[in-house]
């Protein structure tokens, strides 16, 4: 048989001799275009020398909270793998944890407090103390309290002790929200817990159990929840020749890796989601697959006099309608709905691509009924019912106040917004947070390490701990069936300057004599420890033994500090499924069914394009859309092997190519009615027809220009906070 060679398999094998210099002590000395991190700032650390040894701890830079073996020279990691046997991550770390001990000598990285300026869309810096910036920040906070002005927090990763601290915090003045990232992985989930009447969750999901999983553009297998977390599913079911093993429907525009990889793959046109989980109800009502008695029972709105129950909408979404909005067939359309009802527990998640956003409150909640209708929620195999993480006594009435979607704020309405700089993984573009600020005079401080991605568009940047230089906790990953809990302990000594986000709010609030008690960082995840010991809940998976521990067999809480300070995973037991109480399939909301039968017609992007334009849809990778920071030896390995896509970089399909004139690759101008930008245009058959396809990523150097050069910044938003679709031209330069 011949084997063929191509220019990518070389390039692929250019990336893995590359990827060889992350398990090197000298991996940023030894490459040519790194040379600007062994230039830039005093921290930057000599070559380690020093005997050998192993430390444990968590990769802090998503909630994933993967465990972490590092090899360390002289006490300095140089290199990190994954922790076999860890009940979440199973020994794998993505490619950007592989690489997280390198961020602390990032070229943006922030050491001290800076005062942001921009003049002639030029970012201007100037160096402050922290007590010149504490003078600084105080009155506008003092004048929001006093005015009644929004004080807001965006909490990228919540649920933490820090998110609690939060919490409190805004408690403190007349008008505040605390915002949350609400498009990532929890979206399907937080969706079914609205539908409840009564209140109900969290909620995880059972994918140890599940037979079929339709997801709507969920990337399962790029790093979803944590990484090869299905892949290992897949696997174990093959090994032990389960019969039930997960069937992966993936549903999605683009011809993701997902896609790819999944058994079937179901490629829609852009923004028919909602059509399809409203077309896959029709069928699951009309050929009787799920039991109309009990959902008359369970859900108000089933179906009700008045012509605008579920039943009612959905019986417009007849297969031949549905075919003709999402392109795929009738039959296909009927055997997916089939599928999910024989092939049974089945969940339907949404979720969507990490730089393409959220869905869309509607398609959440056409899918979010799926479940429903499919009797998937309560059972074994389906969406479980998950206990909260215990928090200690003190911080506990502060989780009353609920995260605010950042659509949902009034617009001109923010003075004060605090950026926590924690990665969500998922993109969020910088006008949707602008147009909530007051004009003028709203204030953006951003708590971060680097001077990357929203931190640019700051008026403050307070230096936090980079990754492995604190304490840093993780909570329990997005869908998970069970709580979980890890702290991660510090590999690296931070700089002196840094301030941790928890100091932060002590030092405002003795400035603004707010009634306050200070806790650092420390002292909230030791409340949190004690939580869990007094809770006597669960057991803890220990990183240099691979071995579980039941909480109730540790005997103080200092006990069971000692054991997490040395690297360990906390995992709650199973609770037993419970059945949802009653609901509205349709929401809280009466406008819904109107809402829900335009957005399946047609979805609102859609509804002023031009004839003969196209259609762009940012995309990217988990991990790689967030605050831009990843280490260079990353972005190499992307240049050369083609692994993900760089920032900029445009996708067409050569037919449209040639219907718009642009016949071949090169330097492109693509144009929105927000802007225009520069991309390397490239000619690609997977991409679908009249669709332009842009990476949201960082630049080949693993940084970040978000003043200049964003494809977010020309996406059109949606009243609901989405930026999925948006009419946009390209022309050669
Ligand atoms: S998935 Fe998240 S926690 Fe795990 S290695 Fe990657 S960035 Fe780190």
């Amino acid at each position: 048989m011949a084997i063929n060679i191509t220019r990518r398999d070389l390039l692929k094998l250019a990336g893995g001799s590359v990827l060889g210099f992350l398990f090197t002590p000298v991996p940023w000395k030894t490459l040519d275009d790194l040379a600007i991190w062994t230039q830039t700032g005093p921290w930057v650390p000599k070559l380690p020398q020093g005997e050998p040894a192993t430390r444990f701890s968590a990769c802090p830079l998503c909630p994933a909270a993967c465990g972490v073996r590092a090899r360390c020279l002289g006490g300095q990691p140089v290199s990190l793998t994954g922790v076999a046997g860890h009940p979440l991550s199973h020994g794998g770390l993505c490619p950007l944890g592989l690489a997280a001990h390198h961020l602390a000598y990032h070229p943006q990285r922030v050491v001290q407090p800076l005062r942001l300026t921009r003049a002639h869309g030029q970012l201007q810096t100037t160096p402050l103390t922290l007590e010149q910036a504490l003078a600084e920040i105080a009155p506008v906070l003092a004048e929001a309290k006093s005015s009644g002005e929004y004080v807001a927090v965006l909490d990228q990763q919540p649920g933490r002790m820090l998110s609690q601290r939060y919490q409190q915090f805004l408690g403190l003045f007349p008008r505040a929200a605390y915002l949350g990232n609400d498009g990532g992985e929890g979206a399907t989930l937080t969706t079914l817990q609205s539908l409840c009447e009564q209140p109900y969750g969290p909620l995880g999901l059972d994918l140890e159990n599940t037979a079929t999983l339709l997801s709507f553009g969920a990337p399962l297998l790029e790093g979803w929840g944590t990484p090869g977390h299905i892949n290992h599913l897949r696997r174990l079911q093959a090994e032990n020749g389960n019969d039930r093993r997960l069937q992966l429907i993936q549903i999605e525009a683009r011809q993701s890796r997902t896609a790819l990889q999944s058994d079937t793959w179901l490629p829609i046109k852009p923004g028919s989601e909602t059509a399809l989980a409203l077309g896959l109800a029709q069928v699951l009502i009309s050929e009787s697959w799920c039991d109309r008695r009990r959902l008359q029972q369970r859900a108000d709105d089933f179906q009700c006099d008045g012509g605008r129950s579920f039943c009612d909408l959905v019986a417009d979404f007849t297969p031949a309608r549905v075919a003709a909005i999402t392109g795929l067939h009738a039959e296909i359309i009927v055997a997916t709905a089939r599928q999910a009802a024989q092939h049974a527990p089945a969940i339907a998640l949404g979720g969507s691509d990490p730089g393409a956003g959220p869905l869309g409150t509607m398609a959440e909640l056409a899918i979010a009924s799926l479940n429903v209708l499919l009797d998937s929620v309560g059972v074994t195999g389906g969406i479980v019912p998950r206990r909260a993480l215990p928090v200690g006594e003190e911080l506990q009435s502060a989780a009353a106040l609920p995260i605010t979607n950042i659509a949902d704020l009034p617009e001109r309405s923010v003075r004060v917004l605090f950026l926590d700089a924690a990665q969500s993984g998922y993109a969020l573009p910088w006008q949707l947070l602008e147009r909530k600020l007051i004009p003028e005079t709203g204030c953006v401080i951003s708590l971060s390490p680097y001077l990357t991605g929203l931190a640019q568009h700051a008026n403050y940047v307070i230096p936090a701990p980079a990754p492995f230089e604190a304490l840093q906790e993780g909570v329990t990953p997005g869908g998970a069936a069970v709580a979980s809990f890890t702290i991660s302990p510090p590999l690296l000594a931070a700089p002196a300057t840094v301030v941790e986000p928890a100091e932060l709010l002590n030092h405002l609030a003795a400035a603004l004599a707010l009634n306050w008690t200070s806790f650092t960082a420390a002292d909230l995840l030791r409340q949190r420890v004690a939580a869990l010991q007094q809770a006597s809940r669960g057991r803890v998976f220990t990183f240099p033994e691979e071995q579980w521990q039941e909480v109730a067999a540790v005997g103080s809480a200092e006990q069971l500090w000692e054991i997490f300070a040395s690297g360990a995973c906390w995992q709650d037991e199973t609770t037993p499924a419970a059945r949802l109480p009653r609901l509205r399939l349709l929401g809280k909301s009466s406008e819904n069914f109107e809402r829900l039968r335009t957005a399946g017609a047609s979805p609102p992007a859609l509804q002023n394009q031009t004839a003969g334009s196209l259609l762009l849809l940012p995309f990217g990778w988990r991990g790689a859309v967030g605050n831009g920071q990843v280490s260079p030896v990353l972005s190499k390995i992307y240049q050369e092997s083609g692994l993900h896509e760089l920032a900029n970089h445009a996708y067409l399909n050569p037919a449209t190519g040639r219907s718009h004139g642009l016949e071949s690759d090169g330097p492109a101008l693509l144009q929105t009615p927000a802007g225009n930008l520069r991309v390397q245009l490239h000619l690609d058959r997977a991409v679908p027809p009249g669709v332009v396809q842009v990476a949201v990523a960082p630049l080949p150097n693993g940084s970040t220009n978000e003043l200049n050069e964003n494809v977010l910044a020309l996406c059109a938003l949606q009243a609901d906070g989405t930026w999925r679709l948006t009419p946009a031209q390209v022309a050669k330069v």
